[in-house]
């Protein structure tokens, strides 16, 4: 199963998610990352499935719920321009389709033609940038060895000017390490050369993958904001500092609407209840059940309760 969700982004309204990679297989390994550390960490591309699946999944999902989905967005489990398809499959939804389509990329492939020729179709496109310093790109990033910091940046430079749509960038702060006046300056320094729509500074709301990762104090977020409004103006800089909303509903087959949703976004155990309501008449049952198989593992983190694939059994 390629889609899941929809669920409600904050940027994106309603979001019916595209899994066009295998689990965790990425060019960099965040230590925030909400899906652990990479496993399968890699610069290679190549098509992962048949992109006519993927996009006749797509179409199908669109012709029974078309109105209730305001993008298509390719966010896997791991780095999506790692898929040689991805053109196609844009190509292919747009083809069918009059429907926007996102791309959340970690923008570390974007120095490469193929990759920038291939989202070029896109409507909306994410860029990571949470360091533009050597040292802090491989403490915060852990960027796979062949990639060079120099690329990456010139390569989102480049795209930026060539790229039509909507063009954003997310930086995600980890307290002590890529927090400070002189990180945040040199951060927006870089996004200054960027046709940005907006720059979202964005803060650990899920489970990450490395313990000692913390979320930035008040004050960080703050001066965060305040110097990197001052470089590119404050309507160009825009703070996620709050959990993603809830997903309004689930859709089809609870478990699978479940397995689908939880192997990408770790669900807060009440939301997943309330989504579920619509097509079961005993939500926590269906949750209990593939926690029971082992299929889904409850996760304790800030005093709430996630709900994430258990990525060892599906393997
Ligand atoms: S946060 Fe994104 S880019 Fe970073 S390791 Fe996870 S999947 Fe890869």
């Amino acid at each position: 199963m390629f889609v899941f969700g929809p669920i409600r982004s904050r940027r994106l309204g309603r979001s019916l998610g595209v899994n066009n990679v295998p689990y965790k297989t990425c060019s960099y390994s965040c230590v925030y990352c909400q899906l652990g550390r990479t496993t399968t960490y890699t610069v290679e591309r190549r098509c992962f499935y048949d992109w006519r699946e993927v996009v006749g999944e797509v179409i199908g999902f669109l012709r029974r719920f078309g109105s209730e989905v305001d993008y298509v967005t390719l966010v896997p489990d791991g780095e999506p321009t790692l898929d040689a398809c991805i053109g196609k499959i844009i190509e292919g939804i747009k083809k069918e389709a009059s429907v926007r389509v996102a791309v959340l990329t970690n923008a570390s492939l974007l120095w490469l033609d193929d990759v920038k020729s291939g989202i070029m179709e896109a409507d909306y496109i994410s860029v990571k940038v949470d360091a533009v310093s050597e040292d802090v790109w491989k403490a915060v990033n852990r960027p796979h060895p062949v990639l060079k910091l120099g690329d990456v940046l010139s390569g989102v430079i480049e795209f930026s000017r060539g790229f039509r749509g909507v063009l954003v960038s997310e930086t995600m702060l980890v307290h002590g390490v890529n927090t400070g006046a002189v990180r945040y300056e040199e951060v927006a320094r870089y996004l200054k050369n960027l046709n940005l729509y907006k720059a979202f500074i964005a803060i650990p709301v899920r489970p990450p993958a490395e313990p000692y990762v913390e979320p930035p104090q008040e004050r960080e977020v703050v001066e965060a904001y305040e110097v990197i409004s001052h470089v590119l103006g404050s309507n160009r800089v825009e703070l996620l500092n709050t959990p993603e909303p809830p997903p309004d509903r689930a859709y089809g087959d609870p478990e699978a609407w479940l397995l689908s949703t939880a192997s990408v976004h770790p669900l807060r155990y009440e939301h997943a209840v309330k989504a579920l309501e619509k097509v079961s008449s005993n939500p926590e049952e269906v949750i209990e059940s593939l926690v029971k198989k082992n299929l889904v593992v409850k996760i304790h983190y800030a005093g709430t309760t996630y709900l994430l694939r258990n990525f060892r059994k599906a393997l």
